[in-house]
């Protein structure tokens, strides 16, 4: 396995890029708002573990990844990442719609096997294909676990599941949180994690930004708790499904730019520490 000590810096990609959505287009617009978010002077570039990301060496804003065709969209998005975690570079990715996870991980995969996933989001993203689509936004775990690509997939903050995503979850041996039972206190890893951020995940009252509301969600705390103290090494992240359309006064954009402070803060962090 390759160790996270090797990382020489933590890149901010963003993709840009909603072809697979279902219901609404629009998260193509969030890497530049999340962006707005992050580097707002309404806040400051400290994390909550005092780590001031101004100041620290340990990560760098690469831009975004334009895709030329949507139909080679995935090859193009795997071939982009496993060239910066070839140069030791780690990832936080900014899509973009939840389809882009699944090239993302297709990438991580190859560098770190014994690799898991811990995944928040209101839905499972599971189906085996979604209007036909079999690259929707909400299949690409599916994907993931038929290619066995991970070890684990642990999902917290489910709320709305069909039968199918049943099914699925208990076919691909996928562990469920769902809202209903609570949030786990004690989520724990054994090796490298990547963490799929959707920000649906969230209550809609905390986050109004997204294409699909599913109320009775998690807290913006709820989160920051989670991504700070779950047990394991960080070694990649995205933040999906910002949909700036549907925001209000940019709130949801105020906590993208939180998670990605507190993402890169623990990314750092836990690069230092093996
Ligand atoms: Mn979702
Ligand atoms: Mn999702």
């Amino acid at each position: 396995m390759t160790k996270t000590a090797e990382v020489t810096s933590i890149n901010v990609l963003g993709i840009p890029f909603d072809d697979n959505s279902s219901f609404m287009f629009g998260a193509a617009q969030a890497p530049s708002m999340i962006r707005e978010g992050f580097q707002s002077h309404a806040s400051n570039m400290c994390a909550e573990n005092g780590l001031d990301l101004s100041e620290s060496p340990g990560w760098e804003d690469i831009g975004d990844l334009e895709i030329d065709d949507s139909y080679t969209a995935f090859d193009e998005i795997q071939s982009h990442i496993t060239g910066i975690l070839k140069q030791n570079n780690n990832l936080v990715v900014l899509g973009g719609d939840h389809s882009i996870t699944y090239p993302v991980i297709r990438a991580y995969a190859q560098k770190y096997p014994g690799l898991s996933i811990l995944h928040l989001d209101a839905h499972p993203d599971l189906y085996d294909s979604l209007d036909g689509n079999s690259q929707s936004h909400a299949s690409p775990f599916a994907r993931i676990m038929e290619k066995d690509l991970v070890s684990r997939l642990v999902q917290v903050g489910i709320r709305s599941i069909t039968g199918h995503g049943r099914e699925q979850a208990e076919k691909f041996g996928v562990e469920v949180f769902e809202m209903k039972d609570g949030i786990p206190d004690n989520i724990e890893f054994e090796g490298p994690v990547y963490l799929s951020l959707d920000i649906d995940c969230l209550d809609p009252a905390f986050a109004p930004g997204v294409a699909h509301y599913e109320p009775g969600g998690m807290s913006v705390r709820d989160v920051l708790t989670i991504i700070q103290q779950f047990k394991g090494q960080l070694v990649g992240a995205d933040i999906v499904e910002l949909n700036p359309a549907r925001d209000f006064n940019g709130i949801t954009n105020m906590v993208c730019g939180k998670f990605l402070k507190e993402i890169i803060a623990r990314m750092i962090s836990d690069a230092k520490a093996v």
